[in-house]
């Protein structure tokens, strides 16, 4: 049993070895966390004896917290000299990198999943979460969490929009957003291709403030990022709605669920299933539509998140006040996506209605539009050619 544990002592003196180098960044201690959780996953499986991998995780844990406070005292010591002119651009390099567009993952669905053991991480607002299938998470505390002024502002369980005394006018042209860090994650609301249709921003001179992922009927709905649930509800319009707000202000939209598997005031973390697809609401098929918000304001979703793989674009995102230009309220004008889904069925009906003929000998343009039941003139407007043109044998016409 004991061999298994070497590895973990092993790397004890690398982390202090690591903590006497200059200005060691909390990134890299962060990314040896990783390593050492992953070290320690490895040494679960190999020994077969949950609580002794735990215990030593656990051990290393408490080890990594003694540094990283350790870590604290030093930058809080007047001795060390920091030039702010260098600190400040640091910190300018970093947001800058943490801004950059990237391809960020989803965690992984805890659904069904049997949580092993819930271990402190030495951090009040952070547990260490151990799961059946020998995966961790980090997982903010919500007792802490919920204290966040937050979720209590402007916090309205029934009505959509409770920002109305938010004076937009006076908020600053560029809002940091973090997205994620170590302690919060991201899931997909839902995998799949945004409908060309239903894309965000005007059309017929109207405003789709969301997009349109077109879904089968049940197929699991994910919490986005960690959150509580503000609102759980049939809404016209929306139908089955969820609106779940996120401790950086923002709030994710999820409308036309067949069901919905959560109340206001419930905790959820990034991939919970929140619900299932559906077509409730003004909706003429299965689809999610889905919105992000900030103070009420609607964003284009796709700013974020790449649907069709199902990655995340950024870590942090700096929203531009330009990206939600007129002021909007909760309203939502879903006659236009009805309007779009019947445009669509017209169009796929179109399709699946198109014929074609290959040119053989003896085939003239009026005995084809006798065949196919349609006029000479149609096959022609269809094919971009004259009556009097020479059929060519083998050449293949659309004649519907
Ligand atoms: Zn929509």
């Amino acid at each position: 049993m004991k061999k298994y544990l070497l590895p973990v002592v092993a790397l004890l003196p690398a982390l202090a070895a690591e903590a006497r180098s200059p200005r060691p960044s909390r990134a890299q201690l962060q990314e040896q966390t990783i390593e050492a959780q992953a070290e320690a996953d490895s040494l679960r499986r190999l020994s077969n004896v949950q609580s002794v991998a735990i215990d030593s995780l656990q051990s290393l844990l408490d080890n990594m917290q003694e540094q990283l406070e350790a870590r604290t005292a030093r930058t809080a010591a007047p001795t060390v000299e920091v030039d702010p002119e260098q600190a400040e651009a640091d910190s300018i390099a970093n947001l800058q990198l943490r801004l950059r567009r990237k391809q960020i993952e989803s965690t992984f669905d805890t659904e069904g999943l049997t949580i092993l053991d819930t271990l402190n991480s030495g951090n009040d607002a952070l547990h260490v979460i151990l799961y059946g299938n020998n995966t961790w998470k980090y997982v903010r505390n919500r007792a802490v969490a919920r204290d966040s002024t937050i979720f209590e502002k402007y916090w309205d369980t029934t009505s959509l929009f409770p920002y109305r005394d938010v004076d937009i006018a006076a908020m600053p042209q560029s809002v940091v957003i973090d997205l994620i860090d170590s302690t919060k994650s991201y899931h997909y609301p839902y995998k799949g291709a945004v409908n060309p249709r239903g894309k965000y921003g005007p059309r017929r001179g109207r405003r789709h403030q969301g997009v349109d992922l077109p879904l089968k009927m049940g197929e699991p709905v994910y919490a986005t990022f960690c959150g509580r649930v503000r609102i759980s509800q049939y809404v016209s319009g929306y139908g089955n709605l969820i609106i779940i707000r996120h401790d950086n202000g923002l709030e994710t939209y999820y409308g036309h669920l067949s069901e919905r598997l959560v109340k206001p005031g419930d905790w959820v973390e990034a991939g919970h299933v929140i619900g299932k697809g559906g077509s409730t609401g003004r909706s003429t098929g299965p689809h999610l539509h889905f919105e992000t918000r900030y103070y009420g304001q609607a964003f284009d979703p796709e700013r974020l998140i790449d649907f069709q793989n199902g990655m995340l674009c950024r870590e942090t995102f700096l929203l531009k006040k330009s990206f939600f230009s007129i002021y909007s309220n909760a309203g939502q004008d879903f006659e236009d996506e009805i309007a779009n889904e019947e445009q669509d069925k017209k169009e796929e009906a179109e399709k699946a209605a198109m014929r074609y003929h290959k040119i053989r000998s003896g085939d003239t343009l009026g005995a084809l539009a006798i065949k196919y039941g349609t006029t000479v003139s149609n096959i022609c407007r269809l094919n971009g050619i004259k009556s009097t043109t020479i059929l060519r044998i083998g050449r293949t016409l659309r004649v519907r």
